[in-house]
């Protein structure tokens, strides 16, 4: 499998440290509101990364973190907790906010058929872990304390912000504004941020109280947003914290780390820092990033009244899957631009792909017909394509068009009824071996009675040759969404969401 590596800027061979098993850590979301579709994006990416490599024959051990606390509004350590905001907006406590929110994040992971880590963690589980890189980094030099917290002091490590090949001295310029007072470098960060202090009505300067606020050797306060994901990486893919306690020396490299490209310059490049800083050892092999989804070329945003959930697109009637195959046709490292017209077109596609299953799955009952020799290698042929293009740097885009390039040789097999039950069997578990990589199946459903019985109307009209009713039928069951097809077996039906094709 090659991939593209964000730190070496190439494709490379991904080469697990440890045997067959790819050893992977995701940040997941910060669970202070639904997640919208440009999340969702970038799980869906993950989530076929890890399907694909276990369909390539590896084994995966995937690690994926929720954030419940210190994600400020601005990544400049400036700013108030973003689970703080939302307990606000909504009239209810911090820790009310991240376990509703988690929830119904993993309600969206299912209906999109994203596979749940192996692990899933909270921040606020792992204070403890954080607080002791923290105390290890100290020893080590790389902090040091201002009023409004202990920071990171990036000069001190000399590859800091390799991977972001940001210009640094931009980088200071521009966060001049925002620059928190006593910060040494300008791409310093926070570790551990103490409860801020305001001045009272009696002039009296006193902590202002956070709902989620810890004990530290520094003072009361919050960890900041990066720490939580080294602490997290390092606790279930290394031996780092084996027995609880943090041993950086039994720290061992990571095999692959992913996120959206937002990631890149800050979040990802200050775990890097921190956890190189502590252990002295590289952090991951393989940055994996995402790039973003736009909406009719614009940036999301809720002022902007583009801003989609799942909830959103199930109520335009759309299935989660339809958007999961659309986020596949297009290449993760490409921006995809989200529309509506692409969407309506995902939902054909998915349809085509259902009822091919079921037409397969159909002939595989009915079938009279000897075996077409050539069955076997024609299915070999198309796997082997499918998997150079998933093995380079997971294109699915082409996969997928190779997967319909599929489709249509089998359906003029089926046209000709030249297919024997042994060779639809053989396609019929080369598609359920595809689902398990694109998930796009979806269960069949019955028809209504109404349906059942004008269908059964039309085959009585047909048998009798009359076709002007048997046709009335067909269009009746047509205008319900219900679409005939005459088999030299019988007649079948699939459903649509579509007026006309
Ligand atoms: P957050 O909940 O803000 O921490 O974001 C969760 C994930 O979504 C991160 O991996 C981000 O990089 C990613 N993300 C945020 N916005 C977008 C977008 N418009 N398109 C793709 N990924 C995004
Ligand atoms: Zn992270």
């Amino acid at each position: 499998m090659k991939i593209y590596n964000t730190l070496t800027r190439r494709k490379e061979d991904l080469v697990p440290l440890q045997d067959n098993t790819v050893r992977i850590y995701t940040c997941g979301p910060t669970v202070y509101d639904y997640a919208h579709i440009g999340n969702l994006r970038t799980y869906v990416f993950e989530d076929a990364l890890v399907r694909v490599l276990e369909w390539l024959g590896f084994t995966t051990l995937r690690v994926m973190n929720i954030t419940d606390v210190g994600h400020l509004t601005s990544d400049a350590d400036t700013g108030e907790d973003k689970i703080e905001v939302g307990a606000r907006r909504e009239g209810r406590s911090a820790w009310e906010i991240a376990a509703f929110y988690t929830e119904a994040f993993l309600s969206d992971m299912k209906k999109l058929r994203i596979k749940e880590a192996d692990v899933l963690c909270k921040a606020t589980d792992h204070v403890s872990e954080m607080i002791q890189i923290i105390q290890e980094l100290e020893r080590r030099g790389f902090t040091y304390k201002i009023s409004d917290g202990i920071y990171f002091d990036t000069s001190r490590l000399k590859d800091y912000g390799n991977m972001a090949l940001v210009d640094l001295e931009q980088l200071k310029a521009g966060a001049r504004v925002e620059m928190v007072p006593g910060k040494k470098n300008a791409t310093d960060f926070a570790l551990w941020k103490l409860t801020p202090k305001q001045t009272d009505a009696e002039g009296v300067m006193r902590p202002v109280k956070r709902q989620m606020e810890w004990d530290s050797p520094w003072g009361r306060g919050f960890p900041g947003w990066h720490i939580e994901c080294s602490a997290m990486s390092m606790k279930y893919i290394t031996d780092a914290f084996l027995s609880g306690v943090f041993k950086p020396e039994k720290f061992q490299t990571i095999d692959v780390h992913g996120g959206g490209v937002d990631h890149i310059n800050v979040h990802h490049t200050n775990e890097i820092a921190q956890s190189e800083g502590a252990t002295g050892k590289k952090f991951v092999n393989y940055w994996v990033h995402g790039e973003f989804l736009l909406v009719e070329g614009q940036k999301m945003a809720k002022s902007l009244g583009n801003l989609y959930t799942v909830a959103d697109l199930e109520k335009k009637g759309y299935s989660p899957l339809a958007f999961r195959l659309l986020c596949l046709m297009s290449h993760y490292r490409n921006q995809m631009n989200f529309t509506f017209n692409a969407l309506d077109d995902a939902e054909k596609n998915l349809e085509t792909v259902n009822d091919f299953f079921c037409r397969v799955e159909d002939y595989l009952k009915w079938s009279a017909v000897p075996e077409l020799k050539e069955a076997p290698l024609l299915v070999e042929e198309f796997r082997e394509k499918i998997r150079l293009k998933l093995a380079d740097d997971l294109n699915t885009p082409e996969a997928l068009a190779v997967f319909f390039d599929f489709m249509s040789e089998i359906n003029k097999l089926l046209d000709r009824n030249v297919l024997g039950r042994e060779s639809l069997g053989l396609v019929r578990d080369f598609v359920l071996e595809l689902d398990d990589v694109f998930c796009f199946l979806q269960p069949k459903g019955e028809l209504t009675d109404v349906e059942q019985d004008l269908l059964e109307k039309r085959e009585a009209a047909r048998a009798a040759k009359d076709y002007e009713k048997s046709d009335h039928y067909r269009a009746r069951l047509r205008s319900m969404g219900v679409v005939l097809e005459d088999t030299p077996y019988g007649t079948r039906w699939r459903r649509t969401k579509f007026k006309e094709e």
